[in-house]
Parts: structure tokens; sequence; C-alpha cells
């Protein structure tokens, strides 16, 4: 009986140590890591690059309420500046918290689409860019930020003249798109691109091969098509989007093609947090909370057949 119990208790071990290495979170890259969070604001965009020595993007911050939590984040990350912060276009679940974090944190420099919108909220931000930044760049293919020695963040889109009067939203269609590349690990942020987006990058030959993909507009039908993907070819797709959002994001035409393009698929309504970590070399990626295969590949459906796939009404305009 006693032997039994010794030898069951061995057992006990035995397993405990075999899943030792399984429960261990993943091994810490060696040499200089650059880091990109996507932090989970909802329905909404939000991405931060930290670079070995420090140099801090924000791309996009939210809605409105989302600014404390991306503040937040910061915080957590003993961020106190942030060298570069983007507007990629001005619908408020991208620049809705932005003044909330402008106020919170100083910002060297400002990139914006350049698109002006009528919204209180898009004019708020303005208001906080000038007070607390006082210039604001407009994006332009071809502009070129050199982060660290060997890190850069290219602007790929919009050029002029300006996408118009595009199948969905010519906002959105000329989102500022950015290319990260550290060593072999690189990275794309579209924005809420749109199918005409994707096309014009493609004629233009934008350098689109991309390991890590930030999905456009948060995984509506309207982008991420099957030309872009065969250029892009990413292994990683990222797609910040809402639980319960009512605009069927991301939708399962757009999972389907990202099956098929081979991408491992990350979602801001399932994992929560996701932070990508290189040396440009490997990378790795963890998030916050776990997903079944089940559920990441699932899409959502709209709540209504007029899902225009558009972003969310700015609460505030009507004002
Ligand atoms: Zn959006
Ligand atoms: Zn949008």
């Amino acid at each position: 009986m006693i032997i039994a119990g010794i030898a069951g208790i061995a057992v006990a071990l035995w397993l405990l140590w075999q899943f030792r290495d399984k429960l261990a979170p993943p091994p810490a890259l060696t040499g200089k890591v650059l880091y990109v969070h996507a932090i989970d604001v909802g329905q909404g965009d939000s991405y931060l690059i930290v670079t070995p020595e420090r140099k801090t993007v924000l791309v996009d911050a939210g809605l409105a309420e989302s600014g404390p939590r991306i503040v937040a984040s910061l915080r957590r990350l003993d961020i106190r500046e942030l060298d570069l912060a983007v507007a990629t276009h001005p619908h408020a679940d991208h620049i809705g918290g932005m003044g909330y974090v402008l106020e919170a944190v100083k910002v060297k420099n400002f990139l914006d689409s350049g698109q002006e919108h009528t919204t209180l909220t898009y004019r708020r931000m303005l208001e906080a860019v000038k007070m607390h930044v006082g210039r604001l760049t407009v994006a332009q293919a071809g502009q070129k930020f050199n982060l660290d020695n060997g890190i850069t963040l290219s602007v790929l889109g919009p050029r002029q003249p300006w996408l118009q009067n595009v199948s969905g939203s010519d906002l959105n269609a000329n989102s500022v798109v950015l290319r990260l590349d550290y060593g072999n690990f690189s990275m794309l942020f579209t924005g809420d691109a749109e199918d005409e987006t994707e096309a014009r990058l493609l004629s233009d030959q934008a350098p689109l091969d991309v390991k890590t993909l930030k999905v456009a507009h948060h995984g509506s039908r309207h982008s991420t098509k099957e030309p872009f993907l065969r250029a892009a070819k990413p292994e990683i797709a990222i797609i910040s989007c809402g639980a319960n959002n009512r605009y069927g994001h991301p939708t399962q035409a757009t999972l389907d093609r990202l099956r098929r393009a081979g991408a491992k698929v990350y979602r801001t309504d399932l994992h929560g947090d996701i932070a990508i970590a290189s040396n440009g070399v490997e990378s790795v990626v963890t998030t916050a909370r776990q997903a079944s295969d089940a559920e990441i590949w699932r899409g959502r459906r709209p709540e209504s057949a007029s899902d225009s796939g558009d972003e969310m009404p700015d609460r505030r305009s009507g004002r």
C-alpha cells in the first residue's frame, strides 16, 4: 500500500515535470527585442511599437472610452513619452482616445492622414494636437521614420491624389498604411484600408511581403482580398475588433481568405491584448487569453443586413 502510494506520488511528480515546459511562458528572446502590442480597445484599433532603444510609436487610439485603457498600458510599460502618434484616418474608433493620450503623455510628433472630417471627435483631436504636440505631419507614401538603428517605419500610403468615390468609405480608403522593418521581422499596419487601397498598393509595387499583418478594417469583408494576401504572405495576422460588435467583424469570408493564405490569426475580441516580440530573427506572440481554433476561425454576423462594414458612428457628431 505504502509502496503504491510512493509510486503514485512519483508518477504525479514525473507528470508535473513533463508538463513544466508546456506550462512555462515562451522562452525569452535573446538580443535586442522589439515589441508590437495590439491593445484590446474593443471595437477599434490601437497598436504600440516599442523598440529595443525604447523608441515608441502609437498607431491609433480606439474610441473615446479607450483613452484611459491605452494610457494605463503605457504606464504599465513605463512609457512616459511617445516619439510618434499616428492617426490612420479620422474615424472615431481610431482617434476617439487620442485626445486623452495626448493630455496624459508627451508626444513628440504626430502623423495624420490629412483627411478632414466634420465630427467633433476629429476637431477635438486637432485641438489636442495643436495644444500638446504643436505640429502635425501629413502622411505621404515615401516618408520614412528611422526608429532605432536598423528599425524603420515606412509610409506606404496614402498618396496624392487620394482615392475617391470608392465602394466603401473614402476616409477608410486613404488610411495611413505603415510598414515596420527589423531584420527578418516586418509588419504592415493598414488602418481601415479598402479594396481600392490594396489595389493601389499593388499597382504602386509597394513592399507588401511581411511576417505580420494588422488586418485591415477589423476583418471586414471589403478588404484583405486574395491578390493583396498573395503579395503580403503574412505568417501572423492580427485582427482588432470588439466582442459582440454589431458590424459582423471579422467576417467569415475574410477569415477564410486568411486561412487559405496560411496565416495564423490572433483576435483582440478573443485573445484580449496581444504582444509580438521579435529580435529580428525569431518572433514570439503572447496573448492575454487563450482561444480555440474553432473560435478563431468562426466569423461574426452583422446585426442587420445593412453591414456596410463601416466604422462606429460618431455619437457626438450630431451635436
Ligand atoms: Zn475602424
Ligand atoms: Zn474607419
